[in-house]
């Protein structure tokens, strides 16, 4: 099992400043933070530090603002939010390099915590720019990564700097590469793996990865139409990438060969629109007519996989079963995620989920507390899915 340093590897810290990368890329609404899952998500790595002593900074990126200064994508706004989940002052400093940053760090009381510009203001960040992650690491002592949902890209702030200071995993980050090896990397079997949702094309490479690895693949969503679509089955006026098929059928003839057994859905809900409380039906997947949406997966199938999944050992998930934002085409993904919630209470199940909307589903069903472990990481969850090498992670091994 691969090892990562983690911040007791850093030594001692007291009157150390410690550059930390937090992922401060909240959602907004009129100025306001909606959601501070990500804020909160940092404060015991910072709240650890500073116990040990030592001076705090935080970087993040905000948006997209392609190397350049844009007043919206400020992270000043977040100075306050973050200074309330950690009951401690946080200064803000308009830049994360050059002069003003050594300036205001020298004058920091020992307990406050400092908060950068967004990194991402200069165009050096996502270039993996040697000379602006020199920039960054200047006057710091080490480096400590709490932004896993960040950690797919290797720039300046994720992967470059590591190289340049004594650098550890934060408290987060480490918990979530602990979750994910238990996981994928040496899992219990048997193995059972959900992909659904809408990103087809983008998922496709998730699919070829796993069925190489899990036992049981549930393919439902969106991704079961094109699936559906290439096994001939007419999916009517379904979301489907129809250009996929061979692609899909390349992926059904990998997963035979490697004792995978896929799950499509034998039975759905079709509807004509797409919206709550559509009139809709429940069929069997071959009775499809042109004008009809399949939004969920069926009953019948609901209730074959539920029995499938009390046989498995680990389950992870990403993407919903449906459309699971509008009743009653909610309905699969909340009883999926229930039976997978209660085998994980009852000690059976080890569970892992993560991505946007499988987060939001997973709330929607009541059951996120009930999983081992949510990650709130889109992009990377996904390319640790595929099997890729995290470059901010890599990085971190021991
Ligand atoms: P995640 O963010 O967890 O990776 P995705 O973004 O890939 O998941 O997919 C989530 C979206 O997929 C949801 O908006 C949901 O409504 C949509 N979806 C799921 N099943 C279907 C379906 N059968 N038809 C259309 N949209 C679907
Ligand atoms: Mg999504």
């Amino acid at each position: 099992m691969v090892k990562y340093r983690n911040i007791d590897d850093l030594g001692a810290l007291r009157g150390k400043r410690v550059l930390v990368r937090a992922d401060l890329n909240v959602p907004m609404k009129d100025g306001m933070v909606s959601d501070d899952t990500r804020i909160r998500a940092v404060v015991p790595t910072i709240l650890l530090l500073l116990d040990r002593g030592a001076k705090v900074i935080v970087m993040s990126h905000f948006g997209r603002p392609k190397g350049h200064v844009v007043a919206e994508m400020s992270l000043e706004p977040l100075a306050q939010p973050l200074s309330n989940a950690l009951k401690r002052p946080v200064v803000f400093v308009n830049d994360c390099i050059g002069d003003v940053v050594g300036e205001t760090r020298d004058a920091m009381e020992d307990e406050a915590v400092l908060l950068l510009e967004n990194v991402r203001f200069h165009a050096g960040e996502e270039t993996n720019d040697a000379a602006f992650a020199a920039a960054l690491a200047e006057g710091a002592d080490c480096y400590v990564n709490e932004a896993f949902s960040c950690s797919h890209r290797a720039h300046a702030s994720t992967e470059g700097i590591a190289h340049i200071l004594p650098s550890a995993a934060g408290l987060a980050l480490e918990a979530e590469l602990t979750a994910l090896e238990k996981a994928l990397g040496n899992p219990q079997r048997p193995l059972c793996a959900v992909v659904g949702g809408a990103k087809v094309s983008s998922k496709l490479d998730v699919l070829t990865n796993l069925v190489e690895k899990v036992d049981h693949l549930i393919i439902g969503g969106g991704m079961a139409n094109t699936f559906l679509a290439a096994q001939g089955i007419d999916v009517g006026a379904s979301l489907c990438e129809h250009d996929l098929a061979n692609t899909a059928r390349a992926i059904l003839a990998k997963a035979e060969d490697r004792n995978c057994s896929i799950h499509l859905p034998t039975d759905i809900v079709v509807a004509q629109e797409f919206k709550a409380g559509a009139a809709n039906r429940t069929i069997a997947v071959d009775e499809v007519a042109s004008d009809d949406m399949i939004l969920d997966v069926g009953p019948a199938t609901v209730a074959r996989l539920g029995v499938m999944l009390e046989g498995c050992r680990t389950l992870i998930w990403n993407g919903p079963m449906g459309a699971f934002e509008i009743a009653p085409f909610d309905a699969a993904t909340v009883a999926l995620a229930k039976a997978a919630g209660a085998l994980t209470e009852s000690g059976s199940l080890t569970s892992v989920a993560g991505g946007g909307d499988t987060v939001a589903a997973l709330n929607h069903a009541g059951v996120a507390g009930q999983f081992s472990h949510i990650s709130t990481a889109g992009g990377a969850f996904l390319e640790w899915m595929e099997g890729k090498e995290l470059p901010g992670v890599k990085v971190l091994e021991k």
